[in-house]
């Protein structure tokens, strides 16, 4: 199935890709994707002082590890690139002309100084929240002040200047949102947004709707951060006579603290100990911060859990895979409420995805971090142990160390109390019974135990926390037969003989 439905993902690189942004690109991805329609990466990089090297890479790493495809994009390339905006400035000169010549925007040649001084002194006059606009704009230099000729001299000479959307006045703006209805703003309330500058870039607000008019984005879904600039855009649309052509918007709701006061941010994360972004950042500046991915996060589990960040299917179910998803996936129930991070939900789907990985794809997962030395079965074998208890990939390496090698060391204070004047003579038996044993399966050496230990009227509790000690130098672990049938007959004894030399030492 294909459709016209073309919906972009827009992130400037200005840093790492906070989750916020990774939601932001999922609900497109997948709103696409039901619909058989296109998924565009756009990189919006105009506003050079915040460009930051490596953000571009990072963010596209970051959607591929997550698993977002895109269809069209940099790199991919596709009918409507380039998708840099840094590589699309003639596009927005020229449209910013167009508007300049129907007068739809105006040159305005302010100092960044002026601007300061007038907004210093409003708010001194009790008008701290100066707009340049209808009202105010004939106070400053633009060209409804200066006569024609200065413009054009100002423009020849070079003069810094900037492009200004000549706002219309008495007018109400319509936003119709999928989410949050149909919001009315007067025009009067927006001011005459700078839309170029005199070194050739555009600003946001002109770039983006260009783009998405030329890239023929049919849905624009973006953070709720973008709410008080629709308006605006609206009116940029009119103003180009696209109105027809205007993408439907949907504006998401912001990812919440924990608490629910306030939006997510990268210290709530340092705080309570989560990443709040996909990847692990390294910037050139030496700043860093930590990834979902290196924490040893499934991206299905992170998947899911932006997914239900802001939209919930039409039952209770909270498990779904990306093809599910995208099955379920509406816009119509994503809600206007912002949504709290609930970290214990974040990691039952993180423990979730660990159970139901395959030992295979787990081994693989840790190859390089882990003793593989006695071969891909049997490390299988022993992930299939203990796959079970832990919530992180790293939680995994550590409870299979000790089923991959044998332990150096026991611990002392489980040694103290458990150690008995007889318990070595009581392993020994032991280790005699089982060198006779036929070593079929953990049921089988089960009852073996259990006929060893009935004939010398010796309970369980009495060598068999020892034996686990030994094996393993803990009492952590899973099933004791389970795991002696794993280690096999030669390596269970001699682990026991080593360990009653460390016990004994
Ligand atoms: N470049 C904007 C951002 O960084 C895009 C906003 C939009 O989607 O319109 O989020």
């Amino acid at each position: 199935m294909s459709s016209d439905i073309r919906v972009r993902f827009a992130p400037s690189p200005t840093g790492p890709l906070h989750i916020g942004g990774v939601r932001t690109a999922l609900y497109n991805y997948l709103f696409a994707k039901k619909h058989g329609g296109t998924f565009v990466l756009r990189i919006e990089d105009t506003d050079q002082t915040r460009y930051v090297p490596g953000a571009e890479a990072y963010i596209m790493e970051s959607l591929r590890w997550i698993g977002m495809e895109w269809d069209e994009g940099p790199e991919k390339g596709g009918p409507y690139g380039p998708y840099r905006q840094s590589e699309r400035k003639d596009i927005y000169a020229q449209f910013a002309q167009k508007m300049i010549d129907e007068g739809s925007a105006y040159y305005a040649f302010d100092t960044a100084e002026e601007l300061d001084n007038m907004r210093q002194r409003m708010k001194k006059g009790g008008n701290p929240t100066w707009q340049y606009n209808h009202i105010t704009r004939v106070h400053m230099k633009n060209a409804f002040t200066l006569p024609a000729d200065e413009v054009q001299r100002k423009l020849n000479a070079g003069d810094p200047y900037v492009i200004r959307l000549n706002v219309p006045r008495n007018q109400e703006i319509r936003v119709e949102d999928i989410v949050r209805g149909v919001v009315v703003v007067k025009s009067d309330h927006v001011d005459d947004k700078v839309l170029f500058k005199s070194d050739g870039m555009p600003t946001y607000h002109l770039a983006n709707v260009v783009d998405d008019y030329s890239m023929k984005i049919t849905h624009v879904i973006r953070g709720e951060e973008w709410l008080p600039s629709a308006p605006l855009h609206v009116l940029l649309y009119q103003a180009l006579g696209w109105e027809n052509a205007m993408p439907r918007f949907a504006h998401l709701p912001l990812i919440l603290k924990p608490e629910g006061n306030g939006k997510l941010s990268k210290r709530d994360g340092d705080r309570l100990g989560f990443p709040v972004f996909p990847i692990e950042w390294k910037g050139q500046d030496g700043e860093t911060a930590s990834g979902y991915r290196e924490n040893g996060w499934f991206p299905q589990a992170v998947v899911n859990l932006m997914a239900l960040l802001g939209w919930h299917p039409s039952d209770n179910t909270e498990v779904f895979s990306m093809e599910e998803l995208i099955q379920a996936f509406a816009l119509e129930r994503v809600s206007k409420a912002g949504a709290k991070f609930d970290l214990e939900k974040a990691r039952w789907f993180n423990q979730y995805y660990l159970r139901k990985t395959a030992p295979a794809v787990l081994a693989d997962m840790l190859a390089n971090e882990v003793d593989t030395s006695k071969g891909q079965n049997y490390l299988e074998k022993a992930i299939a142990l203990v796959q079970d208890r832990p919530t992180f990939l790293p939680e995994l390496k550590d409870d299979l160390s000790f089923l991959l090698s044998a332990p150096q060391i026991l611990d002392e204070q489980i040694l103290a109390k458990k150690w008995k004047e007889d318990s070595r003579e009581k392993v020994q038996a032991f280790m005699h019974h089982l060198a006779q044993v036929d070593w079929q399966s953990p049921e089988l050496l089960k009852q073996a135990t259990t006929e060893f230990l009935e004939a010398k009227g010796w309970g369980f509790g009495s060598v068999m926390p020892l034996v686990r000690l030994l094996l393993t130098g803990s009492m952590a672990g899973p099933d004791l037969f389970d795991m002696m049938d794993l280690f096999g007959k030669e390596e269970t004894l001699h682990r026991l003989e080593q360990g009653l030399r460390m016990a004994m030492a």
